[in-house]
């Protein structure tokens, strides 16, 4: 597969490897927001967030915490996003699951700048309605 996160997870790709489990493998972003930026991705090649088996997602948040606490030990940034983009519309750009740990600092120019929507004639309860008939319990 020409997946690049595979290769890395093969060693067939550099990465700057920051930790690594049976199940995960943490390695700094080559195009980083803030330097010190890390993906997290699961070693098995799952295309986004809604492919991914429960028990992976337990290994990739327990590992996201502990690689996000030694980057704010060493790094030291002001506070930190970890975000992850699912969809070209959403900014995806590798088809292999990963989470971004972005360390961020006061004034550091990053942001989402949102133009936020109204919910218009009551239909923020037709929103919720339609969500809620698709909870699979
Ligand atoms: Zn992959």
């Amino acid at each position: 597969m020409n997946c690049i996160f595979c290769q890395i997870v093969e060693k067939n790709a550099h990465a700057e490897i920051l930790y690594e489990n049976d199940h995960i493998i943490s390695f700094l972003d080559i195009r980083p927001v803030n330097l010190g930026h890390a993906l997290v991705i699961p070693k098995i090649h799952y295309t986004d967030f809604l492919t991914i088996p429960e028990n992976e997602l337990d290994e990739i948040f327990k590992a996201t915490q502990k690689v996000t606490s030694a980057i704010v030990d060493s790094v030291k940034p002001d506070g930190f996003n970890i975000v992850t983009n699912n969809g070209v519309a959403a900014g995806q750009s590798v088809f292999h699951f990963h989470l971004h740990i972005i360390p961020r600092f006061d004034k550091d120019n990053f942001a989402f700048r949102p133009i936020f929507k109204n919910y218009e004639n009551n239909s923020m309860k037709d929103y919720a309605n339609k969500i809620i008939a698709e909870i699979k319990l």
